[in-house]
Parts: C-alpha cells; structure tokens; sequence
C-alpha cells in the first residue's frame, strides 16, 4: 500500500489500526499472548529509548509490569501486533521514580521531544500514537455525561460508561498554524514560553462551529493585528502534547503593519525569504531562531522557501 506523502514527523504512522476488527477483545488477548507482538513502553508519556533507538520490547515483557498497567492495542504491521504500555501506571505510580521503571536499566526513558532527533521517523509515529491515547485514558477515566468510571473498549480505541451506556472517543483539538506571507517575507512570532531569537509561525486552536480557515484569519488578526486573504491548506500534523491535531496554512497578508496581543505574542517580525533560505540551509542570521525540524512551522517554512 502506497503512503501519502507528508513531511511532517509524528506523521505517516506505518500501523494499520484495528476499526473493522469484528471481536476486539479476542484478537487483544490473542495478541498479548502472542511472543511476536511487541510492547511501545512509556514513562508518562516518555518512551524508552536504549542504544539510540526506540525500545520495543516483547509483549512476554509484560511480566515486569505491574499487573494492572495501562495495555492499549496500537495496531498492527507485518503481522505484529503493538500495544502502548504505561510503565508509570499501577499502585505505586505516584512514588516509583523513572530510573526504577521497568527495563529502565536498558536505556533512559526520555522526552519525546530529546528523542525525536535520534529515533526513526515510522517509531516515532507510533509512540506518539502510544502517548496520545495513554495520556487520554489516563485523563478521561470517568465518564462525561454522569461521572461513573468508564471502561477501555474495543483494545483502547475508546471508552463506554457502564452506568449510561455513553461510548467516549479520543480527543482531538484541532490547531490551525498560519505563515501569513506578503510579498517576499513571511511573519514570525515568538510566544512568552519560547526562548529570546526563537521564531515560529502563529497558530491557534479552533473554536466552536468555526473552521480552520476561519481559525487561521481570527488567531493572526487577534495576536498581531493582520489581515490575511486566500488562507490555502497544506499539510497536517498529529502533535501529541497531548492531544492536537496541527493543520498548517500559508496565507496572503494584506499589509506588514502589526499591533501585537503582548499576552501572546511577545515579539513578531517580517523575516525576508533571503534570510529564511538562509537559516534553513543552516546560516545564521542575527539572532533569529527556526523551529526545529519535527514541528510543522519549520515545513511550512521549507515549502514556502521552495516556491
Ligand atoms: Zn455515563
């Protein structure tokens, strides 16, 4: 099966995920028996990462769990079955320390975003599937409608509330990411979080009924006072921190002149596309910072370079 391309990390997931499985719960149990099926372990949300790559281990590895960790079905390739395992779940979660975490002894469970640089982009995808859906059950355990203790379904694709039958899916909050260009330059912003030199393109959640176009033009017009026209989609990216789904625009301002919300953005510039071909052929320019190659502000970026 051909993939689509897309040149975003966390992006292109290689698993075949199980939503026509007719009986989820014997294809997990046979799964989690089987000695092929591999184990994604993670210490809240961090994957273990040993001799530069991502840790699988194999689902007899389970033992060394605790008994009720946090099993989730991912899905499957070539014919192997994955499940995320939270290595931070059980009863003593809230005492056992990383470094004591199950086959912590066999590398170092780290952030994802220190291990994305290291790790190959098909095992980053699937532990960011493996992140987002542990961090979801862990946040979401009760139901929404009556607060009763929900239960994991269909391997972990979902939850249902015994008391009121309500089946609970995945949040997805979706971003819109906007480089809003004129004329040879293209606006950059920095966020009070971000360090000093450290530029990105604006971006914002979308709101109830709106679209991500709409999004786009009201997230750039609330932060730094413009504009924007013919708002054209890209690409998108899964960002599981925890829980977003980027959707990544470029955009026509119509005027360079900015009035910036300083609760949001701190500073914000036009950056020539002189000086961007620049910085992402590695030259320094000034001060100025781009955001790092697993984010989707640094493709968008490169696709605007390209034109
Ligand atoms: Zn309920």
């Amino acid at each position: 099966m051909t993939r689509p391309y897309n040149p975003n990390w966390f992006a292109n997931n290689p698993l075949m995920r199980l939503n026509n499985e007719k009986d989820h719960r014997a294809f997990f149990d046979a799964s989690l028996n089987d000695p092929q099926s591999l184990l994604v372990p993670l210490w809240r949300g961090d994957p273990l990462i040993a001799g530069g790559k991502a840790a699988f281990l194999s689902a007899a590895a389970r033992e060394e769990f605790a008994k009720d960790a946090l099993v989730l079905m991912l899905g499957v390739k070539d014919g192997c079955a994955y499940f995320a395992i939270d290595a931070s779940s059980g009863p003593s979660s809230s005492t056992t320390e990383a470094e004591d975490a199950p086959f912590a002894d066999i590398g170092q469970y780290m952030p994802i975003r220190e291990a994305a640089g290291l790790i190959s982009r098909d095992d980053l995808a699937i532990i960011g599937q493996a992140r987002w859906l542990t961090e979801w059950h862990r946040s979401h355990r009760f139901c929404a409608n009556c607060g009763v203790l929900s239960d994991i379904i269909d391997g972990g694709a979902k939850r249902q509330c015994p008391a009121c039958e309500r089946v609970h899916f995945p949040r997805t909050d979706p971003v819109a990411i906007v480089l809003a260009i004129h004329e040879s330059a293209c606006l950059l912003g920095r966020s009070p979080h971000f360090p000093p030199g450290f530029l990105s393109a604006l971006a914002g959640f979308v709101e109830a009924a709106e679209t991500p176009e709409e999004a786009a033009k009201r997230e750039i017009f609330e932060e730094a006072g413009v504009r924007l026209a013919n708002v054209r989609y890209q690409f998108s990216q899964p960002w599981p921190f925890p829980a977003s789904l980027m959707m990544g625009f470029i955009a026509d301002a119509e005027d360079r002149t900015l009035n910036l919300d300083t609760d949001e953005i701190v500073e914000a510039k036009w950056v020539a596309l002189d000086d961007i071909q620049a910085l992402l052929n590695g030259e320094p320019r000034g001060d100025i910072f781009l955001p790092p190659k697993f984010t989707i502000a640094r493709h968008l970026l490169e696709r605007w370079a390209q034109q």
